[in-house]
């Protein structure tokens, strides 16, 4: 099977269908070029746009995440009903330690980028928050009422509709497995499969990169003239693939859902505690998160259940709040952060070409910044820059010139 197009794009979840949505928006100047966006999955099984936890938040402290976050918020709101945005705040709560230094950035970057952010006191949080009874650790809480959760398989719906409503293709079941350039062209030579995969196949190939036997598949070859890289956590693989150095690795993380019979937090956003762990309401549970700092690299998507929930939620939940001493763990999962030297996203052309670009490594952040990153990269294949935000500074090309983006508020 033989594909021609203007701009393919591997990796079809928030990031590539963002980007291929951006791509053929009405606003790109000219005529807007054919894009076909291949996945080997477009279920997205595997794919951590299917297992996050739908955070969206603009409170960072590096002006590139607030700017990238912000700008996403914005959009998010003109569609806010389709894509599930709930904008009911982010309650971040920190150690007597932190404080100071943390709600002295913060108001920083709020009065630099109009962010609405409210700052409480210990006896205000458990006045606000009343389940929040034990505070004698914290300094204080920071609460961004506009931040919040969003459906994140909502939003990937959402970018391909648009998308592929103004002529982009989206190709299930292709497995990429070399990239090939040719002079002012590229090709993307892969594996097409002719019909549906099981979750066992899929994660064969996903997890130990294997084909699996008895399934009926074809070559298939994109020939395009601009590349985009949007595989996630396997970025690492193409980076391979295309023999520049990798610097992106997949690290697992795992969330858990439980019951809370005493506390109701349905009407509230996302909480962070100091310890790290996250919560908020999900349908009739409560999710919460956690990153386990030690976790090794790998393709690991094996969820450890009651022990990871005991030792790591459980633990740090009940010490912040009486309510949470009676929990009931349901279940919970585990999908793939992709890290990069400094935790935050790569974006940019590849090695200074102009013809492979790449949108990946955005670890915990890549659903709240997906739509300003779409639109970032189209910017820079469409018009050769930057037009709205300067995101020159994700560019790959900075690991190997020491110009690291310094980012502390991550989760
Ligand atoms: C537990 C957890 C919690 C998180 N919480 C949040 C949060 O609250 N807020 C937030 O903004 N972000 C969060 N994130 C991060 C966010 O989910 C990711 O940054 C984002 O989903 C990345 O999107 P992506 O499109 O780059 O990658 P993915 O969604 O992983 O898509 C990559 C795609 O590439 C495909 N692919 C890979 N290799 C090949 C190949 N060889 N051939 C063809 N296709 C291939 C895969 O099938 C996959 O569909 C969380 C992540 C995890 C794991």
């Amino acid at each position: 099977m033989k594909i021609k197009t203007d701009v393919a794009v591997i990796g079809a979840g928030v990031i590539g269908s963002a980007v291929a949505m951006n791509l053929v928006a009405p606003g790109s100047r000219g005529n807007a070029p054919e894009v076909v966006v291949v996945d080997l999955d477009l279920e997205g099984s595997f794919s951590s746009s299917e297992l996050n936890a739908g955070g969206v938040r603009a409170i960072w402290n590096h002006p590139i995440n607030i700017q990238l976050s912000k700008a996403s918020i914005d959009y998010y709101e003109s569609v806010a009903e389709e894509v599930g945005l709930r904008q009911q705040g982010y309650f971040w709560m920190y150690s007597k330690d932190q404080w100071a230094s943390a709600s002295g950035r913060i108001a920083e970057n709020a009065k630099t980028y109009g962010l609405p952010v409210e700052f409480l006191e210990p006896p205000q949080i458990t006045g606000r928050h009343p389940f929040l009874n034990k505070v004698s650790d914290l300094g204080g809480a920071t609460f961004s009422p506009r931040d919040g959760l969003i459906n994140p398989n909502l939003l990937k719906n959402h970018f391909r509709s648009q998308a592929a409503s103004r002529g982009a293709v989206f190709e299930d079941r292709v497995y990429v497995t070399g990239i090939e350039q040719n002079g002012l062209r590229v090709k993307v030579i892969g594996t097409k499969f002719s019909t549906p995969l099981t979750d066992t196949q899929r994660a064969l190939l996903l997890t130990k990169h294997l084909i699996p036997e008895n399934l009926t598949f074809e070559k298939i070859e994109i020939d395009c003239e601009k590349l985009v890289i949007a595989g996630g956590a396997w970025a690492c693989q193409f980076q391979e693939m295309l023999g520049v150095p990798v610097v992106s690795r997949p690290v697992r993380r795992q969330v858990s859902l439980f019951e809370s019979k005493a506390v109701d937090l349905t009407d509230k956003g996302m909480f962070v505690d100091p310890s790290g762990v996250y919560f908020h309401a999900e349908a009739q549970f409560v999710l919460s998160g956690f990153a386990i700092e030690s976790e090794p690299d790998g393709f690991n998507f094996d969820y450890d259940g009651q022990s990871f929930f005991e030792e790591h939620i459980w633990s740090a939940l009940h010490e912040r709040s009486s309510g949470f001493e009676m929990l009931k763990h349901v279940t919970g999962w585990a999908g793939l952060y992709e890290v990069s030297p400094d935790r935050c996203g790569i974006m940019g052309s590849v090695n200074n070409s102009s013809q492979i670009f790449e949108a990946h490594s955005f670890s915990g952040r890549g659903v709240m910044q997906s739509w300003a990153v779409g639109r970032g990269l189209s910017e820079l294949i469409l018009n050769e820059r930057f037009e709205t935000i300067d995101l020159a500074a994700l560019s790959g090309e900075r690991f190997k010139e020491g110009k690291l983006v310094r980012e502390n508020l991550l989760i």
